[in-house]
């Protein structure tokens, strides 16, 4: 068949016919294991027809309206339904379109932030080498992803990086998490002295790191000491949970684990889970009221935000995450996932490590597991892997490692959170018998 679309891999990807629960089918009928959601997308499962009642009911009633005159009672209601999904006081949610759109608004958001305190010398944004915010140039400026920035870096402006927090691959010998935690943390405090604080705006970090390391937690404390950091420097802390949120790693905000409040936290993917493209960056009262107080308005729009159909789809995956308790099963469900990829993985000798949190898992290959070496980046593991399990059946999101040695080639798992046992234990199987014919 010829393809007039624009086709991001150099062949055709094969054609999705129907998606129900966790399976795609293709054109040829071929089924498949959509075990990572997509890229931790999908949360719900595909095809849940309460998703698609509603986005049917919003398209009948009010396809679009301009934002620049109309709110929506789903827009409306889907900001309560967020902001009372966690635990955090967040009090504003702006809506867009995909998880780049609300990394560019949340760093904006900040900037806004400062000017309307009068604080103009605030423009910096920190963030952290092994992290990735988005493909548009603001936000793909703004993360450490070396290999998606490659081709754009004359283009883009000038990024502030700071040490990750991964202590599968950063820790010193005999270093406590805690210990580890800190010092990465540190790192920050380091940059922000040697940029000057009155001219950091903010920093931006993704709380579970997903599609460059593939779902590396942070480590004990790491999060305090930022926060800690952050206010004694008049920093804003935006955390980037565009793929770790929505309840992904249990919590609604991965970050309510670590005991602390970011100013904004943004989210994508899953809230939508699939059904509409839709994002968002939500933010606390004391960076909404530093607009209001001064009558500013927050200049930053986009055609399609708070898009009234994305907005009900957005709702209904909400509700269904109430209605089947979805949101309660991800601990349970997260610790049988990791106990399978233990049984399955703990011995083999390219598995240097399993790590995540909830149903946000992935296993590092290593051609040496003693000393932690990578495969040679030219060797393509991770892009083997994956071809090798979908050819068996299983999709899985695979991570590149770097030419310089620092990241392994990963294979995440994230499924959705209404996945049996049965399943997972399909998925590790199958992700087995991928990683041992792709190796
Ligand atoms: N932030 C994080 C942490 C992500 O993982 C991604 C996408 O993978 C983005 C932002 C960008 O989201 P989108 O691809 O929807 O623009």
């Amino acid at each position: 068949m010829t393809t007039h679309v624009f086709h991001r891999t150099p062949v055709r990807p094969a054609i999705a016919t129907e998606a129900r629960g966790i399976e795609i089918t293709d054109e040829t009928g071929k089924v498949y294991i959509d075990g990572s959601g997509g890229a931790a997308v999908s949360c719900i499962g595909h095809g849940d027809m309460r998703v698609v009642e509603a986005i049917a009911k919003q398209a009948a009633t009010v396809e679009y309206a301009h934002t620049g005159a109309f709110t929506s009672p789903p827009a409306e209601e889907l900001a309560e339904v967020l902001c009372n999904a966690t635990t955090l006081p967040m009090a504003r949610v702006f809506l867009v379109g995909s998880g780049s759109e609300a990394v560019e608004t949340a760093v904006k958001m900040a900037r806004g932030y400062h000017l309307a305190r009068g604080d103009e010398g605030r423009f910096r944004v920190i963030a952290r080498r092994q992290s990735y915010h988005g493909n548009t140039l603001g936000a793909l400026a703004r993360g450490g992803n070396f290999g998606r920035r490659a081709p754009y870096l004359p283009m883009m402006t000038e990024a502030h990086l700071v040490d990750p927090c991964f202590e599968y691959r950063h820790a010193l010998p005999g270093e406590t998490p805690e210990t580890y935690g800190r010092r990465a943390a540190d790192s920050l405090e380091a940059e922000i002295l040697r940029l000057g604080p009155e001219t950091v705006s903010a920093f931006l970090v993704e709380t579970v790191v997903g599609a460059t390391t593939g779902a590396v937690p942070p480590a004990p404390g790491y999060f305090a000491r930022i926060r800690e950091i952050c206010d004694r420097h008049g920093i804003l802390l935006i955390a980037d949970e565009v793929m770790c949120g929505v309840n992904r790693c249990g919590p609604f905000f991965a970050i309510e684990d670590e005991g602390v409040c970011p100013d904004i936290v943004t989210l994508g993917k899953g809230l939508g889970g699939g059904y509409q493209p839709i994002a968002a960056a939500m933010c606390t009262a004391a960076v909404h009221d530093a607009f209001s107080d001064v009558g500013r308005s927050f200049i930053n729009g986009h055609t399609y935000m708070a898009h009234p159909v994305a907005c009900a789809a957005a709702l209904a995956v909400q509700q269904v995450i109430r209605d089947d308790g979805l949101a309660e099963r991800v601990a349970p469900m997260g610790t049988y996932l990791k106990q399978r990829l233990e049984a399955r993985f703990g011995n083999h000798p390219y598995v240097g490590d399993i790590r995540g949190q909830g149903l946000f898992q992935a296993i590092e290959i290593v051609a040496d597991r003693n000393s932690k070496t990578p495969f040679p980046a030219t060797e393509a593991m991770a892009s083997r892997i994956f071809a090798a399990c979908r050819d068996i059946g299983l999709l899985c999101y695979p991570g590149s490692g770097t030419a310089d040695g620092t990241i392994g080639d990963h294979l995440l798992v994230a499924p959705p959170y209404s996945v049996t046992t049965a399943e997972i234990d399909t998925i590790v199987e199958r992700l087995g018998d991928g990683v041992d014919a792709g190796l």
